[in-house]
């Protein structure tokens, strides 16, 4: 019982510690959205729940893995600004669960008010967890609390120890049970042990059971004894037909042996393989030989039918038999477990036309080129179907979210959308790609099947490469849907641009870069600015190509400037979807080489949020990133939740103090407080700090004295585009970093610190 109990507890503690990192994380997710920043701002409290409710509806963030009940938004004196609760939810929707943790984070001081809290508690009979995020960063303007029950995570108690489990609440009312839960305790034979969750009070919140049977432990005894048994038998039988085998070895045995495999194989094809080994007089040998060479063939034959029975013809790949065959297997495999996997339905685009006034065989050639790009992106664990005509389809088992998916699905239809050069012609194809997710989107495969065809029409009838099955769609946003074929279409047609503004070095009034910002100046709506598009390319996935125009262009400018003997830096903007892409690193290198600029010259801008990631892939790029010899720069520094103590193991070379702080710092003694000591800390770690938005002469006459490295604002310049601010080159009077580069030796002296820096860590 004793060890039984332990046993739950470390499970009971490590399924809470994962639900306190997921609760975490969706907080500080959601504190990145603009629209709640914005009306927590402004304390519009309809206009901020309702942003909340939107969370729900986001169904990739917490899907099978938390079951939100509630958000609460507090400011910072923990007076609550506003709340929502999840669709299903029990929970009392005009009042907080669990006030008192609310109470204890109120009375945290000093940096402890940074921390994130977490709590668990009852409220009538429900247990919840509930986790408080600091919202604001540096400033912290106020609270997010996110309420969850932890009975979700607990349920996947039973999957790690394979014992079925019940979850009862604090009066005795059974919260989850398992389907295999023993029925009524029968026999002595169910040994039912219990751990008591406490909260912080300790007083009981949730009572977590398993069930043991022990009969089983008497069944295998009973085999055991059975088995020695048999084995006694069997070892007498064979000792008499050995005795026979000894006798009758000449002809009559290995006759019976032939028969028998014949038997055998009559019953199971797949036997066709097996050689038989006789040893009888000659004609009994001779006769196994023949028989052994004709089943080989009939094997081989076999074979041949089972493929082509599987196979499409044309292409070689799995046919939509074999694709169901796999569907089903694993759904079936998978009705216990539901693990996810993600199944795509792809459908060409503009096939029939080419088949049609080009020819069959033209067709063919491109649907077999077709199968060979999908090849390329797909693995060899995903199987990939052609089921007929100009659709093909593939399970991938190793997708397990929206946003592995999304990526694959971006590199399709990227790939499918290179022109096809067929004897001749070259051909714009293009494809639409319908996403669902197992378990999430369905369970069985028509279901599954069904509602990939949906997703796919939907992304042919949208223009929009692909898209996620979702039961309403059509609640989604007109004007979003529209701006979103738009924008594609903007990159192919030139109509976006960048702009840049200059970054100053400070201490000695030189122009050490610029900040390449992207515009859109579309032919009806006009000028669309950055913030209302980029959240739209990064839910899209357009992000990836947006993201490669830029750095192509940027790098392409700064080497026609390096060209003209001005050394300038040029910093972009990536988003944190950039930094999931495993290949960033790879297309920055082309990039950069084939303008022909130095890595040094090229800088990298990264939202706080986007490095605080902390994934593995994100890790993994920062550093290879660095290891190129780029600068890497931490962006809008003090809006996001990170310390300065954790960006200590990151390779970044700068922080660019947000423009919120910088703005004000002439007036509030708070933001000037947060910009003086940001600058120390930073210093102190070897890193370079930037403040952006200096608007008045005053604020560049204080960030001087504070020793800031760099300065960017309108009080030098607005963003222009490339001739304008190369008219102001010739006028302003900042100094340009052409013969010699000055900078380079507070370069090396900075990058030497950061090695040290990165080692300690
Ligand atoms: P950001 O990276 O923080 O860019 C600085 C923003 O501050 C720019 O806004 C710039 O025009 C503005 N700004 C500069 N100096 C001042 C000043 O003195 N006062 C004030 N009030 N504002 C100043 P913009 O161009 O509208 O860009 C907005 C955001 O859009 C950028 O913020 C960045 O997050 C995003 N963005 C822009 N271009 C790209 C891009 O190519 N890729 C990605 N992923 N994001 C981009
Ligand atoms: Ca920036
Ligand atoms: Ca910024």
């Amino acid at each position: 019982h004793a060890a039984f109990r332990e046993l739950i507890r470390l499970k009971v503690e490590e399924q809470l510690k994962d639900a306190k990192t997921k609760s975490t994380k969706l907080g500080l997710s959601i504190q990145t959205d603009k629209t709640i920043r914005k009306e927590f701002a402004s304390r519009n409290r309809a206009a901020l729940e309702s942003a909340l409710d939107n969370h729900f509806r986001r169904f990739f963030v917490t899907t099978d893995t938390l079951k939100v009940e509630k958000f609460v938004i507090y400011d910072s004196d923990f007076n609550l600004i506003g709340n929502a609760t999840a669709p299903k939810s029990t929970a009392n929707p005009n009042s907080v669960p669990c006030p008192t943790l609310a109470k204890t984070a109120s009375q945290r001081r000093g940096a402890n008010r940074f921390k994130t809290l977490s709590g668990l508690c009852t409220t009538g009979n429900s247990p919840y967890l509930s986790t408080i995020v600091p919202l604001g960063g540096l400033r912290a303007r106020g609270y997010l609390q996110v309420v969850i029950d932890p009975a979700l995570n607990l349920q996947r108690i039973e999957e790690e120890l394979g014992l079925p489990l019940r979850l009862t609440d604090n009066k005795g009312l059974t919260a989850y049970q398992s389907s295999r839960w023993p029925q009524r305790k029968t026999s002595d034979s169910v040994l039912i042990v219990s751990y008591e969750l406490k909260n912080a009070n300790a007083e009981a919140i949730l009572q977590i059971s398993l069930a043991y049977d022990v009969s089983q432990l008497y069944a295998k005894l009973k085999e055991t004894r059975t088995f020695i048994l048999l084995a006694a038998g069997v070892s007498i039988v064979l000792t008499i037909l050995f005795s026979l085998f000894l006798l009758e070895i000449t002809a009559l045995s290995p006759l019976k042996t032939l028969t028998n495999h014949l038997h055998n194989v009559r019953k199971d094809k797949s036997r066709l393989v097996e050689e038989i080994n006789i040893l009888g007089n000659k004609e009994v040998n001779s006769l196994a030989d023949g028989f052994n060479e004709f089943t080989n063939e009939l094997h081989s034959l076999h074979g041949t039918l089972e493929t082509m029975a599987y196979t499409d013809a044309l292409t070689q790949l799995p046919n939509r038999e074999l694709f169901y065959d796999r569907l089903n297997q694993i759904v079936k495999i998978d009705q216990r477990l539901a693990t996810p996997f993600a199944l795509f339905m792809m459908d060409l685009d503009r096939f029939k036309l080419i088949n049609d006034t080009l020819g069959h065989h033209i067709g063919d050639r491109l649907l077999q080129e077709t199968s060979s790009r999908l090849k390329t992106v797909l693995r060899d664990t995903d199987t990939t179907a052609r089921l007929g005509g100009d659709e093909f389809a593939a399970l991938m088992p190793a997708v397990t979210d929206a946003d592995g998916a999304a990526l694959v699905a971006s590199r399709i239809v990227n790939i499918l959308s290179e022109p096809y050069i067929i004897e001749g012609h070259t051909l714009n194809v293009g494809v639409s790609v319908g996403i669902v997710l197992h378990p999430h989107h369905g369970h069985d495969s028509n279901e599954l099947m069904q509602r990939a065809d949906i997703a796919m029409y939907y992304a042919k009838n949208n223009d929009r490469g692909f898209s996620f099955y979702d039961s309403d769609l059509d609640t989604h946003n007109v004007l979003e849907l529209t701006l979103e074929s738009e924008l594609k279409k903007a990159i192919e047609n030139d109509e976006l641009q960048l702009h840049y503004q200059p970054k100053i070095a400070i201490d000695r009034g030189q122009i050490y870069g610029v900040e390449a910002l992207l515009r859109w100046v579309h032919p009806e709506r006009g000028f669309i600015p950055p913030d209302a598009f980029i959240p739209l390319a990064e839910q899209t996935g357009l992000i990836h190509a947006l993201t490669q125009w830029v750095l192509q262009t940027a790098s392409k400018q700064a080497a026609l400037w390096h060209s003209q003997g001005i050394l300038l830096n040029v910093a972009v903007n990536l988003s944190a979807q950039n930094l999931r892409d495993p290949n960033l690193a790879s297309v920055i290198r082309e990039t950069i080489a084939q303008a022909g600029i130095e890595p040094q010259h090229l800088t990298l801008e990264l939202t706080e949020s986007a490095v605080m990631t902390n994934t593995e892939q994100a890790l993994d790029t920062l550093h290879k990133l660095d290891t190129m010899g780029l600068q890497l720069s931490v962006d809008d520094f003090g809006t996001g939740y990170s310390s300065l103590a954790y960006l200590k193991r990151l390779p970044v070379d700068e922080i660019k103090i947000d423009r919120s702080f910088v703005m004000e710092m002439d007036k509030d003694k708070n933001d000037e407080i947060i910009v003086r000591s940001t600058i120390d800390l930073a210093h102190n770690m070897g890193l370079k700090v930037t403040a952006e938005g200096i608007e008045t002469e005053q604020a560049w006459t204080m960030l001087r004295d504070l020793g800031c490295d760099l300065g960017q604002g309108y009080f030098m310049c607005r963003p222009v585009d490339a001739t304008a601010l190369e008219d102001w080159f010739q006028n302003s009077s900042w100094t340009l970093p052409s013969q010699s580069e000055p900078l380079k030796a507070l370069k090396n002296k900075a990058r030497k610190q950061k090695k040290k820096r990165l080692v300690k860590a």
